[in-house]
């Protein structure tokens, strides 16, 4: 879980170093774990998940990211420039 009041930046942060280490240990680029596409983004919320999605599977789950608010849901990194 997020820690309430923790902003959209500091978890970005962490989702990257984690995004980081996933990508680290892979021969072949991640795919969707909701389907056989290529991944787009990477799910991430600490210590909950931690999944790579297409852009057809990141919503409804992934957050909506602003730099101000607080976040309670996994934060969907981009992972190709398509999306960032
Ligand atoms: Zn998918």
């Amino acid at each position: 879980m997020a820690r309430p009041g923790e902003h959209a930046a500091e978890a970005r942060g962490r989702a990257d170093d984690a995004l980081e280490m996933a990508l680290a240990d892979r021969a072949n680029d991640p795919q969707c774990e909701a389907c056989t596409s290529p991944a787009d983004f990477f799910l991430y919320e600490p210590e909950r998940v931690a999944a790579f999605v297409c852009w057809e599977h990141v919503s409804p789950v992934s957050a909506v990211v602003s730099e101000a608010e607080p976040i309670d849901r996994p934060l969907a990194v981009p992972l190709t420039e398509e999306f960032a």
